[in-house]
């Protein structure tokens, strides 16, 4: 039952890394909740000695998304934050980092707060721009960090275009693939050599895990990964592996639906007299929607709309039934957020306004509910405004 390298995406997502389980013949991998195993004699053994370093459920779950995305080898960990630490770990005190501006709020504070004390250094620009990104690079620049599309205004990078830029400058590129996932855009293909998931989201996709995935091409990648999952320890447990494994086998499903469900929700608010603007690489208003052509293969289910003042955007998110007001994404359930007080509180307010983040935009991760079920909740909640 071996996946041919070029098997279609659905197909890998149902079978890549998910050999049937060698003990007993089980379909589907099983839970290996095991903290050692045994040896058959000094340095003999299956090939686990020990699970931090080593976990059949895990090992199937990195095999299965490293091929989603087109990579050697995946490395999983217990958060995505514990996946982006990770990334950084490959970096050493006086290099010097380039971020997407509008990055996730929690990225912003591991770099921030905690890197800057081990000497790493870090600027932000807009990574939509390559001018800008080529301004924002230093001698000392070593790794360009890019989310595509950005938290919650969604803007984009020309993944093509920076992957040539780094090749050039000999600076490793990584991609946070968490909003679109390898179901809609593999950055690995366009150049990049890292890709960075919170499994948390998308790969999940069913709102009951916490979890993090490093997808690697590169042999001094692959190695390092290994190494530092190990030594630092992060890793994701064998119940969560189990979990993502059984997400990302409904992945090309799920993601069909938020594709059409997301751009349904985003041309219905984008036809309604009280929202001022939506954000959603979908419509054909949206400024970089020839490049979403282009490296998306669909839209996703993330999209944000601005209705003006703070007080219309807390009616709408009080006055929602089936949507729910709770941070995170991703999942088959529709949610609404506030980013500025939610998801990008940890972001200084004037850094928010740069990137266009008000105090009055609301945030939606569209499900896969039928989706007449959804603009009719959305219509009640407007009526309030
Ligand atoms: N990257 C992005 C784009 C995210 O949205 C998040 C969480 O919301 C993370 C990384 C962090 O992932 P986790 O919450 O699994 O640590």
């Amino acid at each position: 039952m071996k996946v041919a390298p070029d098997a279609g995406f659905a197909t890998r997502c149902i079978h890549a890394g998910q050999e049937p389980d060698p003990a007993t013949g089980a379909i589907i991998t099983p839970i290996y909740q095991t903290s050692t195993y045994v040896q058959e004699g000094l340095g003999r053994h299956k090939g686990h000695e020990y699970a931090r370093t080593s976990n059949p459920t895990r090992a199937a779950l990195e095999a299965n998304v490293a091929a989603l995305e087109g990579g050697r080898a995946g490395f999983a960990f217990a958060s995505g934050m514990a996946a982006i630490d990770a990334v950084a770990s490959l970096l050493q005190a006086g290099d010097h980092v380039v971020v997407t501006d509008n990055t996730y709020g929690g990225t912003y504070r591991l770099f921030e707060r905690v890197l800057r004390r081990y000497g790493l250094t870090f600027s932000y620009a807009d990574t939509a721009s390559i001018d800008e990104v080529a301004r924002a690079v230093t001698p000392a620049t070593k790794l360009l960090f890019v989310e595509t599309p950005t938290n919650p205004v969604m803007r984009l990078a020309d993944l093509a275009a920076l992957g040539a830029f780094a090749r050039e400058r000999g600076v490793t590129l990584a991609v946070d693939n968490t909003f679109a996932s390898p179901a809609l855009q593999r950055p690995l293909e366009l150049g990049a050599d890292l890709v960075v998931h919170s499994t948390t989201k998308y790969l999940n996709g069913h709102s009951d895990s916490v979890g993090g995935l490093v997808v690697a091409v590169r042999d001094e990648h692959v190695e390092w990964l290994k190494f530092v999952q190990n030594a630092a320890g992060a890793i994701l447990g064998p119940f969560d592996a189990w979990l993502v494994l059984r997400g990302t086998k409904t992945l090309a499903l799920r993601m069909a639906q938020h594709n059409a469900n997301g751009l349904a929700i985003a041309e219905f608010l984008a036809a309604h007299p009280k929202v001022r603007h939506v954000f959603y690489p979908g419509l054909p208003s949206h400024p970089q929607h020839a490049l979403a052509c282009r490296q998306m293969r669909g839209f996703g289910g993330m999209l944000a709309f601005e209705l003006g003042t703070v007080a219309a955007a807390k009616a709408v998110m009080e006055r929602v039934r089936l949507f729910a007001l709770a941070e995170s994404l991703g999942g088959v359930e529709s949610l609404i957020s506030h980013p500025a007080t939610m998801t990008h509180a940890s972001v200084p307010p004037e850094r928010r306004a740069a990137f266009g983040l008000t105090d009055s935009l609301v945030r939606l991760s569209v499900g896969v509910e039928d989706v007449d079920d959804l603009r009719r909740d959305l219509a009640q909640a407007l009526d309030a405004v």
